[in-house]
């Protein structure tokens, strides 16, 4: 065995908020419900952004209302700032998610702050998340470059994950918000991370597949340490401010990948596979994930044979 991969699962919050149509709450529990039956241990289930900004997850408290019921699943929420802090809280989610860019102009962009005030912020929810013994992971947004400054330098990053650190975020999730990263880059940034103090096994990789590179930079990073990544159901969603952003790395090419490295995920891939097929038919239209593509097609010329016979 190669190891254990930890995958997490953002398509019902990062995969939803980017789409163009509000899925109804059942549909959402649904999918959220085959993919802990697949065997996620992770997902990362809804956001406490304001419903102005967001109306896809405006029906957050009742999605975790309806949560199943799952032994050894944790299950996170979005929380942009104290007002969202108290919203999460009063749901009982145990587990929540906080964001903001390394790059100043793409949080301007995404959340109308510096990234100075951002982080003020953030210390606040992070430690009245702690107050209430709640697990944090901080997303650092545009860790491979912005779509707008260009190259990011990795000190800036290694700073802000520092201060995160400190404030006592969990887990540091490099975000790859336009899919910019190339494997080598990935590696280096990890380095430096990791030669901070910071361990890797703390570290998570949230890749984008915007120009076809999430499965090579997470084959990357997994070859320097780095062992949780974020994955969307068949590649559902995006970061909706950044210009040309699309399709989160999916799952099913992170499983299929990770599986055939001889990795135990946890996971059965064909479940997974059903959970993005069901997600094709919710949304009506053919997804962007590959392997969830390949299967697809694989399952129809099954069917096809079947009947032919
Ligand atoms: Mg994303």
């Amino acid at each position: 065995m190669a190891g254990n991969i930890r995958l997490y699962e953002v398509s019902p919050r990062d995969g939803l908020q980017n789409e163009p149509e509000i899925v109804s709450t059942d549909a959402k529990v649904a999918l959220i419900e085959r993919i802990v039956a697949a065997g996620f241990t992770d997902v990362e289930v809804t956001s406490f952004v304001s419903p102005r900004f967001i109306p896809q997850l405006a029906d957050a408290a009742e999605v975790i209302a309806r949560l199943p019921k799952a032994e050894g699943v944790r299950f996170w929420a979005l929380v942009p700032n104290p007002v969202g802090l108290d919203r999460a809280v009063e749901t009982g989610i145990r587990n929540i998610a906080t964001f903001m860019s390394a790059s100043e102009t793409h949080n301007q962009k995404n959340v109308n702050r510096t990234v100075k005030e951002s982080l003020a912020g953030l210390k606040k929810v992070i430690g009245g998340a702690a107050a209430h013994d709640i697990r944090v992971r901080s997303y650092i947004s545009t860790a491979l470059g912005c779509p707008y400054e260009g190259d990011v330098p990795v000190f800036k990053v290694v700073d802000l994950a520092l201060a995160l650190r400190e404030a006592g975020a969990n887990e540091i999730a490099l975000g790859d918000t336009t899919g910019m990263g190339e494997p080598s880059q990935l590696q280096d940034l990890i380095g430096a991370l990791v030669a901070a103090g910071i361990p890797v096994s703390d570290l998570a990789c949230h890749l984008h597949d915007t120009r076809g590179t999430a499965v090579v930079n997470a084959y990357a990073a997994w070859k320097v340490g780095v062992t949780t990544f974020d994955g969307s159901i068949a590649g559902i969603g995006g970061c909706p401010y950044a210009p040309g952003a699309a399709g989160n790395a999916s799952t099913e090419d992170l499983l299929h990948l990770f599986e055939r490295e001889g990795c135990d995920t946890g996971i059965d891939l064909e479940a997974a596979c059903e959970a993005g097929a069901f997600m094709s038919e919710v949304l009506g239209r053919t997804l962007p994930g590959r392997y969830h593509q390949y299967w697809l097609g694989a399952r129809a010329r099954r069917a096809k044979l079947a009947a032919g016979s």
